[in-house]
């Protein structure tokens, strides 16, 4: 079959191609330990379902408005006053969408185009890449080092910096590698962009998923910050409700009426009901003991995982700061490890599903989420490490 140009490159996100897969094969009969998409393996707080559900019996189920209903675009400016030093306080440069990811996706269509370049630092989210290409823009990935904790610098930024370049990508907490910016580095990075009207696009998905237990530096933490940024951010990592696909993207006003004059051609709004469960989470009491409950039982899960996968032979794996996922090298950084054939392997040998390091950016690593059932990490863990035992 033959498709159009704006799709040819395309490849389907590799994380949720993984999953599928897994699942098939559990749908076959064959036992799989699933460690590949990032999803947390929480119930949605109760206050999300009687939000919802109070809603719809209301008759609130008409369109909503484009950008979101107000209760929620307030109740993400409340958040972010809440959790954040010099958050905008104008729910007008607050837009409610299917997810980060069409947040995203609405964000670089509007500002980026042909000819275009937007810095991508590696490790990466897998759906970065994808998604400045469907804008016909050009990715350029800036590399950092697994040595150094994946530290980003102004000086790494620079080095790839040219006269088209247009935007930067931070994503802190990272996923995969977990790594995390501090105060110092982010207002660094947010000075040279400004210096250079480089718009930042900073995706705090697993802010509120750092391990010290205070929320990781937000672009909304700098005061000095230019006006080319925008912070996203949503309920699907420290709320758990990857399904409900919410998420929004908070920056100056005339960009986030453009993204929403796009959200109206394509999806119209984010679902109703799912925007008035986010909307009761936010400004319920219970609100910050949702997040540090999660975060506690995430923290255990990290530990235990990390400390099971040490002194492995041919896999090292850092304790991560923040996001959800450990990120492992294979043999030492070897240049011709196929991590693809390593994951392929290990899927079809152990039945642990995980995702190779080709989808972020770096080959010769897996990434393993961690965010997953105790016992099931537990059994991951051992069926990986005698894997590698005997690889
Ligand atoms: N950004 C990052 C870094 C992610 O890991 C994910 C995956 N959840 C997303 C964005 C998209 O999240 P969602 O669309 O579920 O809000
Ligand atoms: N973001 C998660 C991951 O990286 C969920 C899957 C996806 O949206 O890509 O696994």
């Amino acid at each position: 079959m033959r498709f159009s140009t704006n799709v040819s490159a395309l490849k389907p996100s590799a994380t949720l191609a993984i999953t599928a897969r897994a699942r098939k094969m559990r749908s076959e009969g064959r036992s799989i330990i699933d460690l590949s998409a990032g999803e947390p393996s929480f119930a949605t707080p109760e206050v999300a379902a009687e939000g919802s559900a109070a809603a719809v019996r209301a008759g609130r189920t008409g369109y909503p408005p484009t950008p979101g209903f107000p209760e929620l675009r307030e109740g993400v400016t409340r958040y972010l006053v809440e959790t954040s030093a010099h958050a905008p306080e104008d729910p007008a440069g607050v837009l409610v969408s299917a997810g980060v990811k069409q947040a995203l996706f609405n964000l670089c269509f509007s500002l980026f185009g042909e000819g275009d370049e937007v810095l991508v630092p590696a490790p990466f989210w897998t759906s970065y890449l994808a998604i400045v290409e469907l804008a016909r823009a050009t990715p350029v990935v800036v590399p950092t080092d697994f040595d150094e904790g994946f530290a980003l610098t102004v000086d790494g930024l620079e080095s790839m910096r040219t006269d088209s370049t247009r935007g930067l990508f931070l994503n802190s907490p990272s996923n995969p590698s977990g790594a995390v910016m501090d105060q110092d580095t982010l207002e660094s990075i947010c000075a040279w962009a400004g210096e250079h009207g480089i718009w930042i696009l900073s995706d705090e998905i697993y802010r509120r998923l750092h391990y010290d237990g205070t929320p990781a530096p937000s672009v909304f933490d700098v005061e000095d910050r230019p006006e080319h940024v925008v912070a996203m951010d949503g309920m699907s990592k420290a709320f758990s409700m990857p399904g409900w696909r919410i998420g929004w993207a908070v920056g100056p006003p005339a960009l986030i009426k453009k993204a929403s004059d796009l959200q109206s051609q394509t999806t119209s709004a984010a679902a109703g009901p799912s925007q008035f469960a986010a909307a009761a989470v936010l400004a319920s009491e219970g609100r910050e003991k949702v997040i540090a409950d999660f975060r506690a039982i995430l923290d255990r899960r990290r530990r235990s995982a990390h400390a099971e996968l040490q002194g492995i032979d041919g896999l090292e794996v850092p304790l991560p700061p923040g996001a959800i996922y450990l990120y492992g090298r294979i043999d030492g950084g070897a240049a011709d490890v196929d991590s693809a054939e390593v994951a392929e392997a290990l899927l079809q040998e152990t039945g642990v599903a995980c995702v190779p390091g080709e989808a972020f950016g770096t080959p010769g690593f897996l990434r393993l989420n961690f965010s997953v059932e105790d016992e099931i990490l537990a059994q991951g863990a051992e069926l990986l490490r005698d894997w590698f035992s005997q690889r």
